[in-house]
């Protein structure tokens, strides 16, 4: 059932995807890291999910550990792997394979990742590969009190010593992930282990209508291509937005009701996240209110806030749209900034 609000589990649940699809098979079969890319909303989840059901594996959801209490522990984060009891045990028995994971019967204060790590690689053994998925792994930055840097020690111990163990990390702060693992600094524990990289990309227009006809027909409902097309317009590309639609629609058939709910729904979300960025600076949020209202280009940028009274010294400024770059908020081409998803617009501009 396409429009669902809830992150796909299976596979023909999903729509399209079939390069993604396919690219994560080869990059998972190449690489001992993969990291599967895109903004918020656009799908990375649900694609995960879906392969992780036919590939034996474990999923962690970084944002949901981090939530609970604003860090992560290394006891959070075993109780984690422990709470994945019964799918281990399913997957053992799927592929009749016996082993006894010790694991699973610690106290967590007691358990080592590392033996973690070693007993699920021995899956692995018998099963050609076992997967361990962390979801928005930039969150992964607040575990410990080094700023992951034990985690990514233990990404980098299985790297290279453990054969049939394979990490996916998804990220919707692509920037901040790149960071946090330091693939490229010397200083990191990942320093130079090669990850794959997938990316998933909103739909084209062509694939939103195909995407919205198709969830419509399987509802059983006609709807006209004028609205078909109007949607897209509105909504753009990105699936979680679409979906929202769809299901608003389902229930009032009625398209003005519906896209205004979605806007509202898509508003309210926006408009939490843009709190928690507003919390790293305040600066943030008028910058994109800026880039809303058209003055998208570096020197009229400046020329608008520094009116606006948010003084911010050029280097400041500089490195600011870095990293809304990095978390995913904005792209720049040309000199031209651009909010990723024009959906921010609408809670940014009231
Ligand atoms: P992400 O993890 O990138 O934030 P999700 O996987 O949570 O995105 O997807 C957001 C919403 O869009 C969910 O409701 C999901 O069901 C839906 N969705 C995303 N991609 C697809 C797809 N290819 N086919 C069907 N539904 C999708
Ligand atoms: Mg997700």
């Amino acid at each position: 059932m396409l429009f669902d609000l809830r992150p796909k589990q299976r596979r023909e649940d999903i729509f399209d995807r079939k390069k993604e699809f396919e690219e994560l098979e080869r990059s998972v079969s190449t690489y001992p890291m993969t990291l599967l890319l895109g903004i918020r909303r656009v799908g990375k989840s649900s694609v995960l999910r879906a392969y992780l059901s036919g590939n034996p594996g474990i999923l962690i959801d970084c944002r949901e550990l981090y939530a609970e209490s604003g860090h992560i522990t290394k006891e959070d984060l075993i109780r984690e792997l422990q709470s994945k009891g019964n799918l281990l045990q399913r997957i053992l028995s799927k592929f009749k394979v016996s082993l006894d994971l010790k694991f699973l019967n610690l106290e967590p204060k007691e358990a080592s990742l590392r033996e973690i790590f070693r007993e699920l690689n021995e899956i692995g053994e018998k099963t050609g590969r076992f997967i361990i998925a962390f979801d928005e792994a930039q969150y992964l930055r607040f575990y410990g009190s080094r700023g992951g840097k034990e985690l990514l020690a233990l990404f980098a111990h299985a790297y290279d010593t453990l054969p049939n163990m394979r990490l996916i990390l998804t990220g919707s702060e692509v920037g901040l992930l790149h960071d946090f693992l330091g693939i490229a600094d010397y200083e990191s524990p990942l320093y130079g282990r090669i990850a794959g990289e997938v990316y998933v990309e909103p739909f084209t227009p062509e694939v939103s209508r195909e995407f919205l006809k198709t969830g419509f027909e399987e509802a059983g409902i006609n709807v006209s291509e004028n609205i078909i097309n109007s949607t897209v317009k509105t909504l753009d590309g990105i699936p979680g937005w679409l979906v929202l639609f769809g299901v608003e629609y389902l229930g009032s058939r009625d398209f003005e009701k519906a896209i205004g709910r979605t806007l509202e729904t898509a508003r309210g979300l926006i408009l939490g996240e843009l709190r928690e960025l507003e919390m790293r600076t305040p600066r943030y949020v008028e910058i994109l209110r800026a880039i809303a209202l058209g003055y998208n280009r570096w020197s009229i940028l400046r020329d608008y806030l520094e009116v606006k009274g948010v003084r911010t010294p050029e280097p400041r400024l500089y490195e600011l749209l870095k990293n809304l770059r990095k978390m995913g908020w904005i792209t720049e081409k040309n000199g031209t900034y651009q909010l990723m998803d024009p959906l921010t617009k609408i809670a940014l501009l009231d």
